[in-house]
């Protein structure tokens, strides 16, 4: 049986929470207040979001701590302290400008989680250049495209990558201007028309003067999932990086000791905003894991770095599940004292298996590329209640509405009450635009609310449900389905490791709930067991929302940041082109 409720209790840890009354933070927080935390750049000239990441720290008590720890596939460990990445990142900086590279210009980095990626994003902001970090899996199309929406000038990735995937693109990329390679432990060979970044960044100096930054200034680019479509290119500024101090704060509760790893690539929203930027303006210590998921090897990281906060996703939660506890108890983690994950619905059986697993529940929280941090979340100091995503950030308002024409919004206040998840626009981390899109960017807002596309409720005591993406909802006989309810329930079932539910077209009922199911190492499909689980779900959802047919599947397909893509098992199920897949992992 999942609990209702876990208590706040279940995650105390002996170290007091930053926000330790959710109510009276929210209620005495402000913007203004919370950009105090941070320096801004010396003589008034603005704020860069690298300067408040590294260079503040590099010059403060902190330049010897641990910034960054990199864990190489082979075993190799690399160290960066704040002073080691001011210096490098300045190098880099110094590499631009050298090349004649101008503030506002695009630089794409295309690499795996290696520490030149690191440096090159922050360097990049530096010289206040737009920085847009790629998937290294890309395949050469996926790249094209966002090299050319994005106009980038400048190409950093590694020397295998390029020969693979981009000279034979590169006469097809004519704003591309530069292109520097990493080499790693290979040496340099001569590649037409590209240069060796290691060999620039030896001769650049170590020091470099940021110069001024606007709060308005374009800093990121960041490509949306691409799980309801083709990905968007959001815009986001550096300004932004007040919302990614305090978010690290509030909703991951950072402290100047902690061991924070952030499992995602760099490549998704999350592996930028808290795989790189909020912990190091927090002054905490990452950990930077190049290699692929693998159970085993993520719970020795845990134990052996002695992290404190982790942060990941549903799917990796899901597949540790599917692992077992008794792997998790071979090992001992005595530091770690949060857990939170993002980017799809958290079932609540996942946030539950944190208890059994690690002694701590998992915190969900919410939030999207464009809104360019934590928006909802559960907390450190409240209760939780398990499928929930949690109550909104101080500092955000949040509401449940119902669209009225082209530029209008009525909230509804009843409690839940399903509607589209909006927000009050204008907190810092808000994109700023869609890459060469305005009119869908126009679109996104009803007068001063931003309105998500997911669709929620709000229960009586504020907390968040989600049901759908409003693409994904299914409507069958006069009820609005959330695939999400759906799969929850099939997780219950011992056999089921993961669960994908669509609309199937139906005359009579509009839509009928189909689901895709994943078993668990251990169980095979059988008609037994496809009858079992269709009893098991009506049981649990009632009739009318419960799936009319289940198909089992070895793998849902997912987007690279671990997304269940629901629209192309839609799309395979009914025969129909398939759209953009640029995002779909590898082997779905
Ligand atoms: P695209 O916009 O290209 O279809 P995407 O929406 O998946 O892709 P992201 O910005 O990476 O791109 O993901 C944000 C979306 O992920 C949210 O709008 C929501 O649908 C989903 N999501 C993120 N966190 C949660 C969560 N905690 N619970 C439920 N859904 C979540
Ligand atoms: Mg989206």
């Amino acid at each position: 049986m999942i609990a209702n409720i876990i208590s706040k209790s279940a995650s105390s840890s002996g170290v007091a929470p930053n926000m330790s009354d959710y109510a009276q933070t929210y209620a005495g927080f402000s913007w203004e207040t919370a950009a105090q935390s941070l320096m801004g750049l010396p003589d008034g000239r603005g704020i860069n979001i690298a300067h408040e990441a590294v260079d503040r720290h590099a010059q403060g008590p902190r330049a010897q701590q641990l910034a960054l720890r990199w864990l190489g596939r082979t075993g190799v460990t690399r160290d960066f302290s704040y002073r080691d990445l001011a210096e490098q990142t300045s190098r880099f900086a110094n590499v631009l400008a050298g090349l004649g590279v101008q503030p506002g210009e695009r630089v794409f980095v295309l690499a795996g989680r290696i520490p030149e990626l690191y440096i090159a994003v922050l360097g990049a902001l530096k010289q206040r250049c737009v920085v847009s970090p790629l998937f290294s899996a890309f395949g050469p199309e996926p790249i094209y495209t966002r090299l050319t929406l994005g106009g980038g000038s400048v190409l950093v990735t590694t020397a295998s990558l390029y020969q693979k995937k981009i000279a034979d693109l590169r006469a097809r990329l004519p704003q591309l201007r530069h292109v520097l390679l990493v080499y790693g432990d290979a040496d340099p060979v001569d590649i037409a028309d590209t240069l060796d970044l290691a060999a620039l960044m030896r001769e650049a100096s170590t020091t470099f003067v940021i110069g001024p930054t606007a709060a308005d200034d374009p800093a990121l680019l960041h490509f949306t999932s691409g799980t309801t479509g083709k990905p968007k290119g959001a815009v986001h500024v550096h300004g932004a990086v007040v919302a990614h101090d305090a978010t690290g704060k509030l909703a991951l509760d950072f402290h100047a000791d902690d061991v924070f790893w952030c499992t995602a690539d760099p490549g998704w929203v999350t592996g930028t905003s808290y795989g790189i930027i909020s912990p190091l303006t927090n002054g905490v210590s990452s950990i930077v894991d190049e290699g692929d998921f693998d159970a085993d090897r993520w719970y020795r990281i845990l134990a052996e770095q002695k992290v404190s906060v982790w942060y990941t996703a549903p799917t990796a939660v899901r597949m540790m599940m599917k692992g077992g506890t008794e792997l998790v108890h071979q090992h001992d983690f005595p530091r770690l004292r949060f857990i939170a994950s993002v980017g799809e619905p958290l079932n609540p059986q996942a946030v539950c298996w944190g208890l059994d697993a690690f002694g701590l529940p998992i915190h969900d929280n919410w939030w999207q590329t464009e809104t360019g941090g934590i928006m909802l979340a559960n907390y450190v100091a409240m209760d939780i209640k398990p499928g929930s995503m949690g109550k909104p950030l101080p500092g955000i308002e949040a509401a449940i509405v119902k669209r009225c024409g082209e530029d209008a919004v009525e909230i509804i206040t009843a409690p839940d009450v399903e509607g589209e998840l909006a927000l009050k626009r204008g907190w810092p981390s808000m994109f700023r635009g869609y890459l060469n899109e305005d009119e869908r960017y126009r679109k996104c807002f009803a007068g001063e609310w931003y309105l998500s596309g997911d669709l929620a409720k709000c229960d009586a005591d504020g907390y968040y449900w989600f049901i759908g993406r409003a693409d994904d909802v299914i409507k069958s006989s006069g009820h609005l389905i959330g695939p999400f309810e759906v799969e929850s329930a099939l997780m219950e079932h011992p056999a089921v490791a993961e669960a994908g539910v669509i609309g199937k077209p139906d005359p009579v009922q509009l839509e009928t709930v189909k689901a895709f199911v994943a078993l668990k190492s251990g169980y095979v499909p059988s008609e037994v067991l496809r009858r079992e689980l269709l009893g098991f779900a009506r049981k649990r959802l009632g009739a009318a929302i419960a799936p009319k047919e289940i198909d089992f599947i070895e793998n849902l397909p997912k987007t690279r940041s671990g997304k269940i893509m629901r629209r192309l098992l839609k799309a395979r199920e009914l025969g129909l082109p398939e759209g953009d897949t640029s995002t779909l992992e590898s082997g779905a």
